[in-house]
């Protein structure tokens, strides 16, 4: 596996397998690597003949009061992790590498109508931080696939968003959320989570569980919906942020629409959790 933080380096080791014809896969990850990220590395192997990682803490995604500055970074057990992956190199560039002209200077990407709802909303200038530094992978790499985590599934879309609008010639695949086996999403915040809040943190994939099973059933009264899974995660002892039902495009649903998409986002105590469910064809 080799190791590059230099666009220039990075170009040229990519090079080298295009004049080769192989196909390049990307997973942008922000490090402290669990078995979500390593499962959509594999996803990556099986479309592509290179998977490149890149490991960037983005400060234009935090806002000024979020965990930017305790982010977990574990560079070498990251490393040690995709070792025993398919993948054959990890990008690990400098902020100075990503913005060359510095936080201030740069150029940055706002997606209209995606960038400032639901998770945009509560974390204002999140998305157009990540879009602006995905841009940026996009360019470094030049994949012919990016594989991203359908965990993010706001992400997910303004990704696809931003691909199709700007004509970049990606295909974005998604992969499935890898769960702990009492249902909790896998994410590198857990770990703040005390031993009681990481007790009560699998209510946040019930009350999803438990929308989409009335979706299931029929039901169509979104706002009874809603308002019972927000019920359910404050009886959980979650300060919930937003619980509500999408379209699969996140537009209002209508009662004929069958592609559905729960979303959640919750405060349990000083740790933010998101996470989703979807259904298709009223199926989870
Ligand atoms: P992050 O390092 O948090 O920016 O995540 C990097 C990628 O991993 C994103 O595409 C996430 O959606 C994805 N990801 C995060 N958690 C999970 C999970 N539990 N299962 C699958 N993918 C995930």
């Amino acid at each position: 596996m080799e190791r590059v933080s230099r666009v220039d380096e990075l170009r040229r080791l990519l090079d080298s397998w295009r004049s080769h014809g192989e196909a390049i896969a990307l997973v942008p990850t922000m490090g402290n690597l669990h078995p979500g990220h390593l499962s959509l590395v594999e996803l990556a192997s099986r479309q592509a003949d290179r998977v490149v990682v890149s490991i960037f803490v983005n400060p234009a995604q935090f806002g000024p009061n979020e965990d930017f500055a305790r982010y977990p970074r574990t560079r070498e057990q990251d490393l040690r992790a995709l070792d025993e992956t398919a993948c054959h190199a990890v990008f690990a560039p400098e902020q100075t590498e990503m913005y060359p002209r510095g936080p201030e200077g740069a150029v940055r990407i706002v997606v209209p109508g995606l960038s400032d709802v639901l998770e945009g909303a509560h974390r204002p200038g999140h998305f157009e931080g990540v879009a602006t530094v995905v841009l940026r992978l996009f360019n470094a790499v030049q994949p012919e696939i990016a594989v991203f985590g359908s965990k993010d599934y706001q992400q997910l879309h303004l990704i696809r968003y931003l691909t199709r609008d700007l004509l970049l010639p990606i295909d974005i695949v998604a992969g499935p959320t890898v769960r702990e086996s009492d249902g909790l999403a896998l994410s590198s915040r857990n770990q703040y989570l005390s031993a009681e809040e990481r007790r009560r943190a699998p209510a946040l994939h019930r009350a999803l569980r438990e929308s989409a099973h009335a979706l299931k059933s029929r039901a169509r009264d979104f706002g009874a919906i809603e308002k019972s899974g927000l019920q359910a995660l404050r009886r959980a002892g979650f300060t919930p942020d937003y619980l509500v039902v999408r379209r699969a495009d996140l537009g209002a649903p209508g009662t004929e629409d069958a592609n559905f998409v729960v979303l959640a986002a919750a405060r349990l105590g000083n740790t933010r959790l998101i996470d989703n469910i979807q259904l298709r064809g009223g199926v989870a």
